[in-house]
C-alpha cells in the first residue's frame, strides 16, 4: 500500500514572518499524524527559516522549483544541491504556472528532475492538461507527451524516486475541482503508463498526487480513489486549519 503524501505549494505567498506563523500553527495540528507524508513548499527565501521550525517534526520541506546546473553563472537560479543544503527533501518541478509564465518545457522538466534526484531530493513532477485540450478530447495525449518528455531516458530507479502530480490546469486556483471520477481516470492512465514502461513493481510504488482546488470539503472523496495517493494543495495550504484537515483526510 502506498503511503499518502500531502504537499502544500505556498506559491509566491507569505513574507517570512507570515511563513513562521503559518508553520507554527500547522505543527501542533498535524503532530499526531503518523502514516501520511506531509510537505510544505515555501518560497526560496523562507526555506531555511521554515526548516529550522520543522526539522524535528513530521513535516518535511520542499521547494517550488530548481535549476538543473549545480552552480555557475546562472543569475537568479537556485540549484538542487543548494536546496538540499538548506534542508529540503522535495522539489516541485514543472508546475503549470512555470510552464505557462516561464516557458518551462518537458525537456527542462527532464533536466531539473534528473538534477533533483542526483542531489538526493524527491521531485514532485507536475503534469496536466489545459481546459481547451480537455474540451477537444486531448487530455490523454497531453499527459502522455508530458510523461514521455519529462521522464525520457529515465531508468526504473530514477522514476521510482519521483512523485507525480496530476494537476488539470483548469482546476488550479479556479475552485473547479476535477470530479473524483475524472481525476481517477487520468491517474489510472498514468499508472498504466508506468506499468507499460517500467513494469508492475514501479507502477505499484510511484505515488501520484492530485492537485487542483483541493479543499477540506472535497479531499476525502478524491483521496479514496484507488490511484490517488495524495494531494498537491495550493490555496488551501495557506491556512493551517484547512491544510491540516486535508492531511487528516488522507489517513486511511
Ligand atoms: C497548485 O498550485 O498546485 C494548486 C493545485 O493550487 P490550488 O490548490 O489553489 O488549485
Amino acid at each position: 500500500m502506498r503511503r499518502k503524501i500531502i504537499a502544500g505549494n505556498w506559491k509566491m505567498n507569505k513574507l517570512r514572518s507570515e511563513a513562521v506563523e503559518l508553520v507554527k500553527g500547522l505543527i501542533p495540528l498535524v503532530a499526531d499524524v503518523r502514516d501520511v507524508d506531509i510537505v510544505v513548499c515555501p518560497v526560496y527565501v523562507s526555506l531555511s527559516t521554515v526548516y529550522d521550525l520543522i526539522k524535528d517534526t513530521n513535516i518535511a520541506l520542499g521547494a517550488q522549483d530548481c535549476f538543473w546546473e549545480e552552480k555557475g553563472a546562472y543569475t537568479g537560479e537556485v540549484s538542487a544541491p543548494m536546496l538540499k543544503d538548506v534542508g529540503a527533501s522535495y522539489v516541485v518541478i514543472g508546475h503549470s504556472e512555470r510552464r505557462q509564465y516561464f516557458g518551462e518545457t518537458d525537456e527542462w522538466v527532464n533536466k531539473k528532475t534528473r538534477a533533483a534526484l542526483k542531489a538526493g531530493l524527491t521531485p514532485i513532477v507536475c503534469v496536466g492538461e489545459r481546459l481547451e485540450e480537455r474540451e477537444v478530447g486531448r487530455t490523454i495525449d497531453v499527459i502522455s507527451r508530458q510523461l514521455e518528455g519529462g521522464f525520457a531516458g529515465f531508468d526504473k530507479g530514477q522514476i521510482g524516486g519521483c512523485v507525480i502530480a496530476y494537476e488539470p490546469v483548469w482546476a488550479i486556483g479556479t475552485g473547479k475541482t476535477a470530479t473524483p471520477e475524472q481525476a481517477q481516470e487520468v491517474h489510472s492512465f498514468i499508472r498504466g503508463w508506468l506499468k507499460d514502461n517500467y513494469g508492475e513493481e514501479v507502477a505499484d510504488k510511484v505515488r501520484i498526487q492530485y492537485g487542483g482546488s483541493v479543499k477540506p470539503a472535497n479531499a476525502r472523496s478524491l483521496l479514496t480513489q484507488p490511484d490517488i495517493d495524495g494531494a498537491l494543495v495550493g490555496g488551501a495550504s495557506l491556512k493551517a486549519e484547512d491544510f491540516a484537515e486535508i492531511v487528516k483526510a488522507a489517513i486511511v
